[in-house]
């Protein structure tokens, strides 16, 4: 797997405004926000696409999820609510290969996604 932008920012190699981390995820604020709170969340062991977690532990892929909702309770959101987006692939519009959910809130987010 090539080395990403994310791998870097795990590393301490490129900064990134940290807003959770435990020893399982890392999150950060996304560099180019689409709301008041946009956080990417990454698992701190690399796995490069969602689909990619059909080969992984159920242990490992639950204690992903449940780290989103940590932070995102961590971020004040649970009250308002949020939304969690993942995009997988070309037709999905994943830019960075390192599976990772933005959490967006802050405002009404519109739907179709918006
Ligand atoms: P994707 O399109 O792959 O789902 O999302 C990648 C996200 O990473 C984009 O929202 C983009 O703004 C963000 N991003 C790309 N490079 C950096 C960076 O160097 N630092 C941070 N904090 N976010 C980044």
């Amino acid at each position: 797997m090539s080395e990403t932008i994310f791998d870097k920012i795990i590393a301490g190699e490129i900064s990134a405004q940290v807003v959770y981390e435990d020893d399982r995820v890392l999150a950060f604020r996304d560099i180019n926000p689409q709301a008041p709170v946009h956080v990417l969340v990454i698992p701190k062991k690399k796995v490069g696409r969602f689909a990619e977690l059909t080969q992984c532990e159920t242990g490992f892929v639950g204690e992903f999820f449940q780290g989103v909702a940590r932070v995102a309770a961590e971020l004040k959101l649970n009250s308002n609510g949020y939304r969690i987006v993942i995009n997988n692939g070309r037709d999905g519009q994943q830019t960075v290969e390192y599976l990772h959910a933005h959490i967006l809130g802050g405002r009404g987010l519109t739907w179709p996604p918006g």
